[in-house]
């Protein structure tokens, strides 16, 4: 049997609580401040803010948390979650603006960001619609949850498309600093679309440092206030599980009209099977094409325009 050992700020063991609320044994052991069963791991935290992971998953599980120290290498002093964009404990139970994206490891299609807001009062709704970890749902399910959802709660949808990505790359922009202006621009247009009604917190699923992403946003009208970050954030609080499946939802409609656009299937991800659909489209159409089905700058044009260049001679 693994196990493995972290150790984490106090506030942090609060989360993690949070996190595996459904798996939480009746009983802690001595010193403890919460012990949880999630499959193929028993979770042990204690009041020093040390966490104990045990069983076939212990690694995976803990690495979501912090890395593990072994015993005999120096101690090195990972910084900790800045305390100001730490969720409050008791976000779960929140009315909450969440948001999350999509579509940025995918060598096809738009870069996908949605925020929504689900209030305090729609959470019981959220579950009956089957709202969770988009993760953990099908494609087909993610369409019929999503239908839904836009029809229930508030929410700002902004699509990049392939064209203005690459136009924004090419300029020199990251694909970090796109995501933070999208992110700041769907939560301001939701805001406003909100007409008054403020929500208790927005919560972003974090993809940089607080720091940094404020940074990418100089300049700008930043929304900051009450502004929290966590990895994971599907599991801190449903309205970043609903955006997850409203981008979700989106994406998959935008890959649908570039393929029937293209005249072909362009498949997710950004694998092999990826090189070879770009590849095709480029014997189709020419590889000046890919700009605006495509992500340019990936490792997969250049893969693409190989294959192709092959099937050619
Ligand atoms: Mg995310």
């Amino acid at each position: 049997m693994s196990h493995s050992v972290i150790k984490v700020p106090l506030s942090a063991i609060d989360q993690m609580k949070m996190t595996y609320s459904g798996s939480l044994t009746a009983s802690v052991p001595q010193g403890a401040v919460f012990q949880a069963k999630p499959p193929g791991c028993t979770i042990t935290a204690y009041k020093s803010g040390k966490v104990l992971f045990q069983g076939k998953n212990a690694a995976a599980e803990s690495a979501r948390w912090g890395t593990a120290e072994p015993q005999e290498k120096k101690k090195t002093a990972k910084k900790p979650a800045d305390p100001r964009y730490v969720p409050p404990a008791n976000i779960a139970g929140m009315s909450v603006i969440g948001s999350d994206e999509v579509g940025t490891g995918d060598y096809f299609g738009p870069m996908t960001v949605v925020c929504a807001y689900v209030d305090k009062t729609m959470l019981p709704l959220m579950k009956e619609l089957g709202v969770k970890d988009s993760k953990d749902l099908k494609d087909p399910q993610i369409i019929e949850i999503a239908r839904n959802l836009i029809k229930t709660i508030p929410y700002s949808l902004l699509v990049l498309k392939n064209d203005k990505y690459n136009s924004m790359q090419e300029k020199g922009m990251s694909q970090g600093k796109m995501k933070a202006l999208l992110h700041n621009q769907a939560i301001t247009h939701l805001l406003r679309k909100m007409d008054g009604v403020k929500p208790e917190a927005i919560l972003i699923d974090q993809f940089a440092e607080p720091g940094v992403y404020f940074n990418h946003l100089k300049g700008r009208d930043i929304v900051k206030e009450r502004t929290y970050f966590s990895t994971k954030a599907e599991g801190i609080h449903l309205s970043v599980a609903a955006a997850s499946i409203i981008a979700r939802y989106s994406f998959l409609m935008e890959m649908d009209k570039l393929s029937r656009e293209a005249g072909m299937t362009l498949p997710k991800g950004a694998g092999p099977h990826v090189d070879e659909a770009a590849a095709k489209l480029i014997l189709k159409k020419g590889a000046s094409a890919l700009r605006a089905y495509t992500k340019l700058h990936f490792a997969n044009t250049q893969k693409a325009q190989r294959l192709a260049a092959k099937k050619r001679s």
